[in-house]
């Protein structure tokens, strides 16, 4: 079974087609600066070759359109038509999913009517879907929702104590976001335990450009750090995570910042950004070591943040198997696991600080064999978990 997944973003698609029998990645690629005049298409084969092609790409259907040529070329398909499935990213899935979904015309103006809340991500997915739509019409569609994993989240968890008609109108609620990657290292835990989801407590940690935490009690999630928007939760490259609200009618009053300012502010300019000036974590570390204050200030309050989140998703969850990292921080920033794990034996969390400074691309136990809460570092696979979810609505879809 072969599938191929999608990750439309409004002026680049991230692809990735995957052999399911022997759950292995065919090829990966990029599509990049669609509109431009120096388009980007790159293909990485299996073999190691790596194909460039660089013209203007119109738009989406145009890009597709000279990827399915290029993967004909290079033999990786013979046609569109080989696939299984097509597997989306979709950002956000409001109330209406809980699950990956078959693609039809109904789904379609769903993703759409939720454009509200994810202005920038959910135009692109569905432009996305309509591409794949048009280019291979006899292929199922599957949409796979950040949003999903965490439908399980109860209302009073979920509501933000606002008037309780923006809830019921406007949809604000926490929705909460990086699902796919939850769900994803949340089954690799429950195989790592030798136990099945259904019986797992957790607490996740995905930590890259952005991050979340989820509590996850018998294999569901049950609160996460992101909100109505991505914004809240942990300190994130660019993004502040929580803060005050009242922090933005204060700069509206006192500086006479537009919600434009403040929108740009807290999404683009804050997180590590804001306090040392870089938000790549591996420039912020080399920046640390030279001694630079705010680089070490930025350090610190990152892993409190996330510490913070710790200790408030052991108490809601009671008892806690284990806690994972994963993303590109959490899976490869021995430092920020040791620093987050410190003084929390009282929680029952010890780490071994000899396995955590093992660098490894493999799923592993950084604890002690003593620690009642195991520590594992599980490397995320986004577009794997898109092409199993396809694969699975694909087959309950032929029987
Ligand atoms: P992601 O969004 O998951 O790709 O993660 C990106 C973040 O991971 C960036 O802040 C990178 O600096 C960080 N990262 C990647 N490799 C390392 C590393 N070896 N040590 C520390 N941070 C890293």
């Amino acid at each position: 079974m072969k599938i191929l997944v999608l990750n439309s973003g409004s002026s680049s698609v991230k692809f990735q087609i995957f052999q399911m029998q022997e759950v292995k990645s065919i090829v990966t690629g990029l599509i990049e600066q669609i509109g431009e005049e120096s388009s980007t298409i790159t293909l990485k084969l299996n073999s190691g070759k790596v194909v460039t092609r660089i013209q203007k790409i119109a738009d989406h259907i145009a890009g597709l359109d000279i990827t399915r040529s290029l993967l004909i070329e290079e033999k990786v398909i013979e046609s569109l038509d080989e696939l299984d499935g097509i597997g989306h990213r979709v950002v956000h899935g409001g109330e209406h999913f809980s699950q990956a979904a078959y693609i039809n015309e109904s789904v379609m103006q769903k993703i759409e009517k939720l454009i509200p809340l994810a202005p920038l991500h959910n135009p692109a997915n569905l432009d996305g879907i309509k591409v794949a739509l048009k280019l291979s019409p006899n292929v199922p569609n599957v949409a796979v929702f950040d949003t999903a994993f965490h439908q399980s989240i109860p209302d009073y968890a979920y509501m933000y104590a606002l008037p309780y008609h923006l809830y019921e109108n406007q949809g604000v609620r926490k929705y909460g976001f990086h699902g796919t990657s939850h769900h994803f290292v949340s089954l690799e835990a429950a195989k790592l335990l030798n136990k099945p989801l259904s019986s797992l407590n957790a607490i996740t940690l995905h930590l890259g450009n952005g991050g979340s935490a989820t509590a996850i009690e018998n294999g569901k999630s049950i609160d996460t750090s992101m909100g109505l928007t991505p914004l809240e939760g942990l300190i994130m490259g660019t993004r502040s995570g929580d803060i005050d609200p009242a922090i933005l009618f204060y700069l509206s009053r006192t500086k006479g910042y537009s919600i434009d300012d403040l929108d740009r502010l807290l999404n683009k300019e804050s997180g590590l950004k804001g306090i040392c000036g870089a938000n790549d974590m591996r420039q912020i570390i080399d920046m640390a070591e030279d001694g630079d204050k705010k680089a070490i200030l930025a350090l610190e309050m990152f892993n409190y943040r996330i510490k913070k989140y710790i200790g408030s998703y052991s108490a809601i969850l009671g008892h806690v198997d284990c806690i994972v990292f994963t993303g590109g921080i959490g899976e490869n920033d021995d430092m920020a696991r040791a620093n987050c794990c410190k003084n929390l034996e009282n929680l029952g969390i010890q780490l071994d600080l000899e396995k955590n400074a093992i660098r490894s691309k493999e799923a592993r136990d950084i604890s002690l064999p003593q620690s009642r809460v195991k520590v594992f570092v599980i490397p995320t696979n986004e577009e794997l978990a898109i092409a199993q979810q396809t694969q699975k609505v694909v087959q309950d879809m032929r029987m």
